[in-house]
């Protein structure tokens, strides 16, 4: 397997490459030369499969044979060796929970996954560096330096990927998070791990961060000194895995509907957007194969797609602060890779996916009732697709009572994403439900320990400056 730009002006490179640079060298997307496509007996087969092992036919075709079958199979079983049920929460909208990782949000299976292929090519590396007295050439980079993850955050992915990446040898952590502006829960996820992570509390806003961060990958002299790659889910090794979480719902969707004949309801998908990362895997795991039903984007007022899918205008604007924070994105970079799928044509698009805006007050009235008429609590990400969901399967009873045919409610059904535990955003989450939200026993310990983090100054010179210090 080939990974091409999408900035369509760099070479083509294998798995290992792509996981170990992130972006291309025309900054552009990595993207799979082939989607691999299941046969119809394999998808017959996944449907009783184990997770691991369907984890491992899954990732396989797209590592491309860059990472050995009995590392892979290591690697996979280890990503997502926790739980993803699929809780029921009214008669036509059940909950695919994804907060029972280490640390409560959907992104730590691309950061498990990501961080033992890049800990893999390191352990790879050093082998190779001991069995061989060859020079490497010097525009081999990838197989020199140690590798340092650069990642900014608003809460979420913070915590992910520093746990993900402890202890990975060969591999050093950097994460930029905006001061005061991430829960405790959070802050205590990302500033206590240490060995080879290392927090700096930036005294500014997550965009103050995340420019620093695409600054630094801009920057030829730093780079000439560390291998810089990042954690975000333009990364292939952290995108691509979030397909699994599809390939599991399904088994369980089957498991719960399958009829006499091996027929079921179409499983429509409705997931909370911010960088598009997560949707674009679901879109993915379809374009290989996998049956399943119509997409719908749920975004807070962070709506370029939204509305490029009503105007055909993209028009990308400054992030707005809402109270779905992890989906505060005025330009989300994964869109690229969804018009690359469905091969850029707008009329295949409008009828693949669809997507609803929706505000916070109606958020955290989405909250508030859920918790009272079904006694489900969501995190603000998961009430926000809670409410699209709505919308969209209202949309779809219309269109059916227009049409004369017979209104059957089981084939109005969709799954909602709950991307993170509601614990993560007590604010929010408990002043609507008017309780407070049990600790859970997993993350209890992390009270107990100290915050550990270096303030910075919100401005690249001060980052740089830092870096160049030696820390
Ligand atoms: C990151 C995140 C999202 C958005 O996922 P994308 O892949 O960026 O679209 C949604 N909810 C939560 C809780 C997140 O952390």
């Amino acid at each position: 397997m080939q990974y091409y730009s999408l900035g369509k002006n760099s070479p083509n490179v294998d798995f290992r490459t792509a996981a170990i640079t992130g972006q291309a060298p025309d900054k552009g997307l990595y993207f799979p030369s082939t989607i691999p496509k299941f046969t119809e007996a394999e998808i017959e087969r996944f449907k009783t499969l184990d997770k691991a092992s369907l984890a491992f036919e899954v990732m396989k075709p797209y590592v491309g044979g860059t990472i050995d079958d009995a590392s892979l199979k290591g690697i996979c079983a280890e990503t997502i060796n926790f739980d993803f049920p699929l809780v029921t929460i009214t008669e036509n909208i059940s909950s695919l929970e994804l907060f029972h990782g280490p640390t409560l949000a959907f992104k730590d299976v691309g950061a498990r996954f990501m961080s033992r292929c890049l800990g893999y090519f390191s352990k790879e590396k050093k082998a190779s560096d001991g069995n061989s007295k060859i020079t490497k050439s010097s525009d081999d980079n990838t197989t020199i330096k140690p590798t340092t993850v650069l990642v900014a955050t608003s809460g979420d992915t913070g915590g992910a990927v520093a746990n993900g990446f402890l202890g990975v040898e060969g591999v050093n952590v950097i994460i930029l998070y905006p001061k005061g502006k991430v829960s405790p829960i959070q802050e205590l996820q990302l500033t206590t791990c240490g060995q080879n992570i290392t927090a700096l509390e930036v005294e500014g806003s997550f965009d103050d961060c995340q420019a620093i961060v695409k600054e630094a990958f801009m920057d030829a002299d730093l780079n000439e000194q560390y291998n810089l790659t990042s954690a975000n889910s333009i990364n292939v090794a952290r995108w691509l895995p979030q397909q699994l979480y599809y390939f599991f719902a399904w088994q369980q969707w089957v498991a719960k509907y399958q009829d006499a004949q091996g027929n079921y309801p179409a499983m429509n998908i409705v997931v909370p957007s911010g960088n598009f990362g997560n949707i674009c895997a679901g879109m993915m795991a379809k374009a290989s194969g996998l049956p399943l039903g119509h997409f719908v984007a749920a975004c807070n007022a962070n709506d370029v797609v939204t509305r490029y899918l009503s105007t055909e205008k993209y028009e990308i604007h400054k992030a707005i602060a809402t109270v779905s924070n992890a989906m505060d994105v005025g330009n989300p970079s994964n869109f690229v890779r969804i018009l690359e799928i469905l091969e850029n044509n707008f009329s295949v698009l409008t009828k693949t996916l669809s997507s609803y805006s929706i505000d916070d007050t109606i958020t955290k009235a989405t909250i508030a009732r859920v918790y009272k008429t079904n006694n489900y609590t969501l995190d603000p990400h998961g009430a926000v697709a809670f409410a699209a969901a709505e919308i969209y399967l209202a949309s779809l009873e219309k269109a059916n009572t227009n049409s004369n045919e017979q209104y059957n409610t089981n084939s109005y059904s969709a799954i909602i994403l709950e991307t993170a535990h509601p614990v993560k955003f007590p604010e929010v989450v408990e002043e609507a439900i008017g309780q407070t939200i049990a600790i859970p026993d997993s993350v209890k310990f992390l009270l107990d320990k100290k915050k550990v983090s270096t303030a910075l100054a919100a401005n690249y010179a001060a980052f740089k400056n830092w870096m160049k210090e030696g820390k």
